[in-house]
This record gives structure tokens, C-alpha cells and sequence, in this order.
């Protein structure tokens, strides 16, 4: 079964022994020209988001036709004095490519709803741009899990009722808390990027983790609107096109054509190249 998917989560790190061992783990390596040329080739794969890692003058370059980008905060001496990067993260947020803003709560010892971002908020909506936030499990030991869960996003979509808010990752596993803020504020999203990491057989997952699909079903009928959920990898954390397959296992039938692509694109408020 090939399925055609947007992607709306995955990574394209730049010398990173941490990415290169991900990579490593299920056989891929870790590049943009080998993920276009792996996972474009056979046109399954239409186009994707890059979260944006490191120098935030190094972000945006080269992205290729259908591909866009969060520009992303994940330097913690860089973000300690976001002020000074104000005109160059407002310089990312006026070209078409970007399509907002990723923070990294819990890699970033920074609560999200603090205030301290209250600038950045404020200049996405003025850009009708989106405010991507890490939420749940960490990929590593450092950082602290507190600052990463989903509840503190509440705060932000009724503080900033116009701004879109995805909350990449569910916040799994704190599945319940983050469908209780999905289910009250309508400008929650949620990427499904990360659920899974490392080398796994679709079907034989299926099987294995009857329990896991079952408690993730369960919260996305809770929050019953599949408008809201679209795909994403977290690449190089798994392989793309067998991921389809898990998350195709999540919706009925109807819906899967929209998660894989076009919610994606709807709520980035991607127009096509
Ligand atoms: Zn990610």
C-alpha cells in the first residue's frame, strides 16, 4: 500500500552525531539530499516541514520546491537573548517558505505560557503564522520533562485566541491532558510526529501494541474533530513511508486523505509552489 503523504514534522540536522545515530538506527542517513531522494523518488512523499535546529541565520537555505520551515528555537544561549534576534526571526517570518515558529519546552528550560515568548506570539499573529511547540517525551536524557507538557499551551490559545498552535508530538504520553486543552480550544493542532521511534514492522506493531493504538484512538474520538490531526515523522526518527501505515490505523477510512496531506496544509496555510 502506497500511500501519498505531506510531512508535516521532520529534520534536517546539520552535523549531529545525536541525528547521525537515529539515523543509523533504521537504516537511513541523516541528510536532506538522502531524504529527498529516498522517500520523493517513488512521489509517495508531496512535501513536508522542516523543524528548524541551530544558528537561526542557517535556517531557510536551499529548501526545496513543496518543502517549508519552522524556523526554530532550540539554542539555549541564543534563545536566553531572543530580544537581539527579533529582526531576524521577523525577517524569517516574511518569506513564504516559513511558515512559523518552533520552541522547544523541555529541551529549553523555559515554561512556554511564561511570557517570555509573548513577543514572538505576538508577531506570529500579526503574520498570520503558526506556533509549533515540542510537547511530551524528550529524545534525550538532558532537559527537564516539566516544561514540555501539553496543559501549559492552554494558556497560550486563550491568551492568543487567532494564533494556531500544533502541539507536535500529542504531548505523548500525557495523552489525556493534552485532549482536555485540544477539546476546548479550537486553535490547537496536533502533529503526530514521534509517537514511535526507531526501526518497527507496521503490522507486527499493530499487533504488539494493540493497547497503545487503542489508548490513542480513545483520545482522538474524545476530542472528535480529525481536522485538527495531520502526519508527521519526526525523520530521522523513523522511516516515513511505513509510519503512514501506523498513523493510517488512528482514523476511519474517509479521513486518512486529509491527515496525511491536506489537513497539513490547511492549518500551515500552505498554498502550494
Ligand atoms: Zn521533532
Amino acid at each position: 500500500m502506497n500511500l501519498k503523504y505531506f510531512d508535516a514534522h521532520l529534520h534536517w540536522f546539520i552535523n549531529s552525531a545525536f541525528a547521525d545515530r537515529l539515523a543509523e538506527n533504521i537504516g537511513d542517513r541523516s541528510s536532506g539530499e538522502y531524504y529527498i531522494d529516498t522517500y520523493c523518488k517513488d512521489g509517495t512523499l508531496v512535501g513536508g516541514i522542516i523543524m528548524g535546529n541551530g544558528d537561526i541565520h542557517q535556517q531557510g537555505i536551499n529548501i526545496p520546491d513543496n518543502f517549508y520551515y519552522c524556523l526554530g528555537l532550540d539554542l539555549k544561549e541564543r534563545v536566553a537573548q531572543i530580544d537581539d534576534y527579533f529582526d531576524c526571526i521577523e525577517e524569517h517570518l516574511m518569506r513564504e517558505k516559513c511558515v512559523g515558529i518552533k520552541i522547544y519546552p523541555g529541551y529549553i528550560p523555559i515554561y512556554p505560557n511564561s511570557g517570555y515568548y509573548d513577543s514572538i506570539y505576538k508577531l506570529l499573529v500579526r503574520y498570520n503564522k503558526v506556533l509549533s511547540v515540542h510537547t511530551g517525551m524528550l529524545a534525550s536524557l538532558s532537559g527537564k520533562l516539566k516544561y514540555a507538557h501539553p496543559l501549559h499551551l492552554d494558556d497560550i490559545a486563550i491568551d492568543y485566541p487567532s494564533l494556531r498552535i500544533v502541539m507536535c508530538h500529542f504531548g505523548n504520553p500525557f495523552l489525556s491532558e493534552a485532549a482536555a486543552v485540544l477539546e476546548r480550544n479550537k486553535n490547537v493542532y496536533v502533529d503526530l510526529s514521534g509517537l514511535i521511534e526507531g526501526p518497527f514492522d507496521a503490522q507486527k506493531f499493530m499487533i504488539e501494541e494493540k493497547n497503545y493504538i487503542e489508548l490513542l484512538k480513545t483520545w482522538i474520538q474524545y476530542i472528535g474533530d480529525n481536522q485538527r490531526f495531520m502526519f508527521g515523522t519526526d525523520w530521522p526518527a523513523v522511516k516515513c513511508d511505513i509510519y503512514t501505515e501506523f498513523i493510517s490505523e488512528l482514523f476511519p477510512e474517509n479521513d486518512i486523505e486529509n491527515i496525511l496531506i491536506n489537513n497539513a496544509l490547511n492549518i500551515y496555510n500552505i498554498k502550494g509552489d
